[in-house]
């Protein structure tokens, strides 16, 4: 019965051609099955009424019955709220609106009976609720639910009157139609050995569920497939392209790498970085084709690493590729691999999108007959045209900006070159095997010897004095400063700092110093002029937009200033801290942020004060985000996540999946057998689905 799944959406009561139209355009949902899949982001427990006397501030949602009284406005623009008085028949309660005044004024009543639903909390020392939702008694549905589901509606949905309610009017006229059972996807086997609910039981309580005992199972359930289902798409490619793709087979360590290694290196590498070259060389002579991920902290030196391995392959008679996310990357790797190489024989090239004319035909002949021995580049520009005589290993930069279905693009342009993937953004184990379970992994777990530790403090915004002083003595020290700001221009809409006009007052504040100013509107050779100006050490302050996060490399740079770093997220944070620590000094990096900060930003800034470890703030980075996002999931305590997002959490299950697709496929490789043919068919569906992933095998 499965197929009638495919029902389209409109064929549910309440849902015209209108409301469809918008579920698509907001949420993907087309189908039943998109609905049925579509899951609460949390429920909440309304099976019990409170009174007022009750309520304290450390409540998550509660429902008091009762009646207004009486409603006052007060305060101007920004201040202007609306708030109701509600009496239990025993005490009195603020209520208070500070948007969609108007509305409340004309749709609520006073002296009418009303469940009132919402978050208690202080408001002037007095209890208060802020913005509830309101429901009528009669609607009897509602208070005798124990469990009820919350699901995600976007603005536009909101503006056009569809609320988590009408969802939930939805997917409960959606159980009402479907009679039959809902077919399952994991043989019994499976479900047997793990103890999972059957699929039927589990989507219908992963939105009704009768307990919270239930609910978790449930979601257990779903999660264990969705993870499992990934895990064996992932591996029976990899398992496939162990067996069949063959790579060029680099067995020398010749002359160019030995004579680097033992002439030119200019400082010994750390033991990670000899390790991860071993495992590296590994891959390449083994006659299989390389597939790994670099993993290392900001400032490990990975690009040494890089050019080490590159070293190897032009030593075996090949070209290589290096892809940098931005420009400015592309041109400090061009740098670099210079004054590196600039006594061995190893023709090194930047192609660009600002590369044209002649200078751009000499390039992509030297890449036609196998004269450029290493091309640096932008993503953009590699993928697209170039043609090489024989590239043998490719290298992409900083992973978290190309994905998969890029790198796809890179194997149908040669045979099977080795590919190497490098990101300063450690990705948590569990992550990694879900997002990259085709990749094996190195990892550089040390930093060069004699790097500090980067000093993080966290600052309000409101002593700015105090920060300017550091910046002079730092820079009276002969040191170089970076300020970062959200914005590039100002803005209507958001109160942030912004760089232009920070630009202009930080030159009046300093005006003993020189100023650089970089940020993503510039043109690239503007960029790059005002970069290299920062770089020579011509200017001390570089006032810069987030394009400065990735890979930039000035050592002389002791301190980082971040403007509004409410705004940025954990990830961001490190790799913006680890432009500075790169010399011997002690560096500093400064959060600057406003004084009102939300929970989840405090615990965020004060992460970054506590550690440099780039592991432990991207786990505490995924444990963060994701569901805990949403309006009260933390407080509810009972909110679950069906989506990858909370592999944070979710470690556990992860290995499991993996674990169980190993044992499946181990038994069964090319799932021929009669029990597995639930999963084979399921396979390839996701196949369909997810074509990018059969390009790389
Ligand atoms: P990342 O891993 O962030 O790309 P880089 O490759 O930019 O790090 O290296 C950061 C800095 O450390 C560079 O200045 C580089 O020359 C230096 N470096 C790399 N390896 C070593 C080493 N073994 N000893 C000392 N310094 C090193
Ligand atoms: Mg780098």
């Amino acid at each position: 019965m499965g197929y009638e799944l495919e029902t389209a959406i409109t064929y549910l009561p309440g849902i015209g051609p209108q409301r469809a139209k918008l579920l698509e355009a907001e949420l993907g949902i087309k189908t039943w099955r998109d609905l049925l899949y579509t899951f609460p982001y949390k429920h909440i427990d309304r099976s019990r009424l409170y009174k007022i006397r009750e309520l304290t501030t450390e409540m998550p949602f509660v429902q008091v019955m009762g009646q207004f009284r009486s409603f006052e406005e007060a305060g101007q623009g920004r201040k202007h709220r609306l708030t109701g008085h509600f009496w239990d028949g025993e005490m009195f309660l603020d209520v208070t609106w500070f948007q969609g005044i108007r509305y409340i004024k004309q749709s609520v009543k006073v002296n009418k009976d009303y469940i009132l639903f919402g978050r208690p909390s202080v408001y002037g020392g007095r209890l208060c609720v802020n913005h509830p939702d309101l429901d009528s008694p009669e609607s009897t549905a509602l208070s005798k639910m124990s469990m009820q589901p919350y699901y995600t509606t976007t603005e536009r949905m909101k503006k056009a009157g569809m609320t988590s309610r009408s969802l939930e009017r939805f997917t409960s006229s959606l159980f009402s139609k479907i009679t039959w059972t809902i077919p399952e996807t994991l043989p019994d086997y499976i479900t047997e050995r793990l103890h999972l609910m059957p699929l039927d039981k589990a989507l219908r309580a992963a939105h009704y569920p009768t307990t919270a005992d239930e609910l978790a199972s449930a979601n257990m359930r779903l999660k264990f497939e969705e993870l499992f289902f990934i895990q064996l798409v992932i591996m029976t490619y990899a398992r496939r392209r162990q067996q069949q793709r063959v790579g060029q087979r680099f067995t020398r360590v010749g002359e160019l790498f030995n004579t680097f290694y033992r002439k030119y290196l200019p400082f010994p590498l750390t033991e990670a970085q000899k390790r991860v070259i071993r495992e590296m060389h590994a891959d390449m002579k083994s006659g299989r084709q390389m597939n790994r991920l670099l993993q290392g902290d900001v400032g490990s030196g990975k690009t040494l690493v890089a050019l080490m391995v590159m070293l190897i392959a032009i030593d075996n008679g090949c070209q290589t590729c290096i892809m940098a996310p931005t420009e400015i990357l592309a041109e400090q790797h061009l740098q670099t691999f210079r004054t590196f190489l600039k006594e061995m024989p190893v023709r090194v090239e930047l192609l660009t999108g600002n590369v044209k004319g002649k200078r751009r035909k000499a390039i992509e002949e030297g890449l036609q007959d196998g004269s450029v021995n290493i091309l640096i580049g932008t993503h953009a520009v590699i993928e697209d045209n170039v043609q090489f005589r024989s590239l043998g290993l490719v290298i992409i930069d900083e992973q978290h900006r190309f994905g998969v279905a890029q790198r796809a693009k890179l194997w149908e342009k040669s045979q099977a070159p080795h590919v190497l993937v490098m990101t300063a953004t450690p990705i948590p184990r569990t992550l990694a095997m879900t997002l990259y379970g085709d990749l094996d992994v190195s990892v550089i777990d040390e930093l060069p010897p004699g790097r500090k530790p980067v000093r993080t403090l966290h600052i309000y915004d409101n002593q700015p004095e105090q920060l300017y002083r550091g910046v002079v003595r730092e820079i009276e020290a002969g040191h170089q400063v970076y300020v970062v700001y959200p914005l590039v221009k100002e803005s209507e809409k958001l109160d942030l700092k912004n760089v232009q006009d920070e630009y202009v007052h930080l030159k009046e504040i300093f005006p003993q110093y020189n100023i650089s100013m970089v940020h993503g509107q510039m043109k690239p050779a503007e960029k790059d002029a005002e970069m290299q100006r920062f770089v020579s050490g011509e200017t001390q302050i570089l006032v810069a937009t987030t394009v400065i996060e990735v890979g930039v490399n000035v050592p002389n740079a002791s301190v980082m200033i971040i403007q509004n770093a409410e705004r940025f997220g954990l990830s961001q944070l490190h790799q913006l801290r680890g432009r500075v620590g790169r010399g011997a000094e002690q560096s500093y990096c400064i959060l600057v942020s406003n004084f009102k900060l939300s929970a989840e930003t405090r615990k965020r800034l004060q992460i970054m004060t506590e550690t440099n470890d780039g592991f432990e703030i991207a786990e505490a980075d995924l444990k963060l985000r994701g569901p805990g996002d949403l309006e009260g999931t933390q407080q509810s305590g009972i909110a679950f996540n069906l989506h990858l997002a909370n592999l944070g959490r979710d470690g556990q299950l992860v290995q499991l999946a993996r674990d169980t697709a190993a044992f499946v496929l181990d038994a069964d490789p090319e799932l021929q057998t009669q029990e597995n043919r639930l999963l084979h068919r399921h396979l390839m569906e996701l196949r369909e689905e997810h074509k990018d992933w059969s390009q790389i095998s």
